[in-house]
């Protein structure tokens, strides 16, 4: 996509591509996958931050003319044969209405947007999920290689390492974990 958007060369510059995964099972590496796909142009997963992500598309969007209004809440959403209307609420609590001819829904998992079209939302919430997330830089005796993540299986907690452009990041999910988290439905 961020071909599509003109902007995949800077996604690249921003992160480190992946080419591969160590496996590492209770403590012993059992295997590499390899994570290189076939018949594309970016034929490997991009380690990249999320504010990175979310910098680059907002440069992008003003490049090409258009601006991020904060701050406003979209609270209907009707669909028709011939284009959309949004009702809106913005930082001064002032409703309008929109007409346009495409809505993009990009609000989450709990889209109003998704409902307004009708859209189904695949799969289940995920019950006593926690995901911790940890820029480190790490001090084990495990193979290090700048292009490859770790995958950490152990009985009752999966651990993932990814390199990123500036540092080790680690996302670690895990029951009851006190750390700092966000859970997932
Ligand atoms: C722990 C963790 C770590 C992650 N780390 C990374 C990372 O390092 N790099 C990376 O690329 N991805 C990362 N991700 C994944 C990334 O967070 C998601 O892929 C991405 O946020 C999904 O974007 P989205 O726009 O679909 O949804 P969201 O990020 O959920 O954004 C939806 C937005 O819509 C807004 N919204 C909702 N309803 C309305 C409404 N009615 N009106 C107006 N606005 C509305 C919400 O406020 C929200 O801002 C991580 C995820 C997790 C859980």
């Amino acid at each position: 996509m961020p071909a599509d958007l003109g902007c995949a060369e800077r996604f690249l510059a921003a992160g480190v591509a992946l080419d591969s995964t160590e496996l590492i099972a209770q403590g012993r590496p059992v295997g590499v996958l390899d994570l290189t796909a076939t018949g594309t142009r970016y034929p490997n997963p991009l380690s990249i931050e999320q504010d990175t992500v979310e910098r680059l598309l907002g440069e992008r969007l003003t490049e090409v003319g258009g601006a991020i209004e904060w701050s406003t809440e979209a609270t209907a959403v009707r669909v028709a044969e011939d284009g959309a209307e949004v009702d809106a609420r913005g930082a001064d609590g002032r409703p309008r209405t929109l007409r346009c001819a495409w809505v993009v829904g990009c609000d989450g998992s709990r889209s109003l947007v998704s409902k307004a079209a009708g859209l189904p939302f695949d799969g289940g919430p995920r019950r006593r999920l926690q995901v911790a997330q940890i820029n480190a830089k790490v001090d084990w005796s495990l193979p290090h290689h700048g292009d490859r993540t770790c995958l950490l299986l152990d009985k009752d907690r999966r651990s993932a390492a990814r390199p990123a452009p500036a540092a080790v990041t680690a996302a670690s999910p895990s029951r009851g974990s006190r750390t700092r988290h966000r859970s997932l439905r």
